[in-house]
């Protein structure tokens, strides 16, 4: 039997990488603008910090967690999501005693065994970040400006931005009295999981992805009619900041995210373009002003989101063929392989990135090749090039040979690759 990669997570192969790289470059020039700096934790942490964090009744902690035992003595997991770990980070390295207010931003693997689809992974990568010590709302409006602007700048251009808020303690209190007297008639239709959300975790019925539940879930009170005076003002005052920054935005009243953290500000963003199908939430976040206090940490207002970048490459339009390549070394005679190694040193100490097939072969097989790479720069080194210390720089694309001296060479293929 072959093996095979497990069911759910992918290879990401050479040929996919560039428009990873471009993503990922983008994504920290943008947020280290804003004075966001990477943090980085590891992959496996505490079960029990998910669990406390994320919440016990939640799909991801009930369901979809990868948790092991570490060799007979602690339960681990895999990292279902980013906040988690770095709140934990925040709290054990005590870096509020350190700034007031602090900036971080995260890449890389998280884990959830949840039913593979298009867009949905068990090894998936989210890019995120998270602002500690800033109550907003004037931050929440600046960190949902940050990335839709994000966003246009990849060429995703048809996005929904939903904004909502599950307010405070006092708000949440109220919202579930109100929730489980509007369920009460349903019980019996919603799935076992629900009645028993019911009474553990009544938030957690809106966010059932059963196809009765939803439907109850959708004719729910909206939880915008039970926020205390100082949650409205908070979500007031956000949408005014968007408004005034110029970010569409559309108020969801029954916004409902999978973890229990969030309290006051929730915000999605949707990809509406096509090659997205269902999954098209292309990031999620919120306000999660209790989660540092409850992991032992100092009270603390704190506000991220995650982004998840399998559905960001498949929202961004394609680039053009590029190659990883910019001159192939073609080496005429078998005799001039060790003097092609050489000059492949001389031009990439040079800074360009050049390839060669040092197996030797014939002159059209080795030009084939630099063609099949999409160089487009071939240099021809043959005996009488060594002796008279010259290449011939041959432009693949405009199909002109030149001889050049041997010195000159990175510099006039740098030249060409200018035009
Ligand atoms: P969440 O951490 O659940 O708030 O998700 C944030 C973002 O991560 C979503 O909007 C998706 O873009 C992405 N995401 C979450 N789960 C998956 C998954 N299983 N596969 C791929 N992307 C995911």
């Amino acid at each position: 039997m072959s093996l095979r990669a497990v069911k759910g997570m992918k290879d990401i192969l050479p040929d996919e990488i560039s428009k990873w790289h471009r993503l990922e470059t983008a994504f920290r020039q943008r947020v280290e603008r804003y004075g966001f700096r990477e943090v980085r934790f590891p992959i496996v942490e505490p079960t029990a910090l998910f669990v406390r964090s994320i919440g016990e009744t939640t799909d991801i902690v009930e369901k979809e967690m990868y948790t092991f035992t570490d060799r007979g003595e602690k339960s681990l997991t895999l990292r279902p999501e980013g906040t988690a770990s770095a709140v934990r980070a925040y709290v054990q390295h005590s870096i509020q005693a350190k700034e007031p207010v602090t900036k971080w931003y995260y890449l890389g693997p998280m884990y959830r065994r949840e039913r593979p689809a298009k867009g949905r992974y068990r090894q998936f990568y989210q890019a995120g970040i998270e602002v500690f010590g800033d109550p907003g709302p004037y931050v929440d409006a600046e960190v949902i400006d940050m990335v839709v602007g994000f966003i246009s700048s990849l060429g995703i251009t048809d996005v929904e931005v939903l904004v909502g808020s599950i307010g405070g303690p006092r708000t949440r209190e109220r919202y579930r009295d109100a929730l489980l007297t509007y369920l009460a008639p349903h019980r019996a239709e919603l799935c076992s999981d629900c009645q028993r959300r019911m009474d553990a975790n009544p938030l957690r019925v809106l966010d059932c992805k059963v196809p009765r539940c939803a439907e109850i879930a959708a004719e729910a009170p909206s939880m915008l009619q039970y926020l205390t005076d100082d949650d409205r003002a908070h979500f007031e005052g956000l949408q005014e900041a968007l408004t005034l920054l110029g970010t569409p935005y559309r108020v969801e009243g029954s916004l409902v995210r999978g973890l229990d953290y969030y309290t006051r500000t929730l915000f999605e963003v949707l990809g509406k373009g096509e090659g997205l199908g269902a999954q098209n939430a292309l990031l999620g976040g919120g306000r999660y002003d209790q989660m540092v206090e409850s992991l032992g940490g100092p009270d603390t207002p704190a506000i991220g989101f995650a982004m998840g970048l399998e559905r960001l490459l498949m929202a961004m339009p394609d680039e053009g063929a590029g190659s990883h390549v910019d001159v192939f070394i073609v080496a005429a005679q078998p005799e001039v392989r060790a003097q092609a190694a050489l000059l492949g040193r001389e031009l990439r100490d040079a800074g360009l990135r050049v390839e060669s097939d040092l197996r030797g072969g014939s002159l059209k097989s080795q030009l084939r090749r630099a063609d099949k790479m999409n160089a487009r720069i071939a240099m021809i080194l043959g005996e009488s090039e060594v002796e008279q210390g010259v290449v011939q720089l041959k432009d693949l694309r405009e199909q002109t040979q030149e001889q050049v001296p041997r010195p000159q060479a990175a510099d006039r293929a740098r030249a060409l690759l200018q035009t």
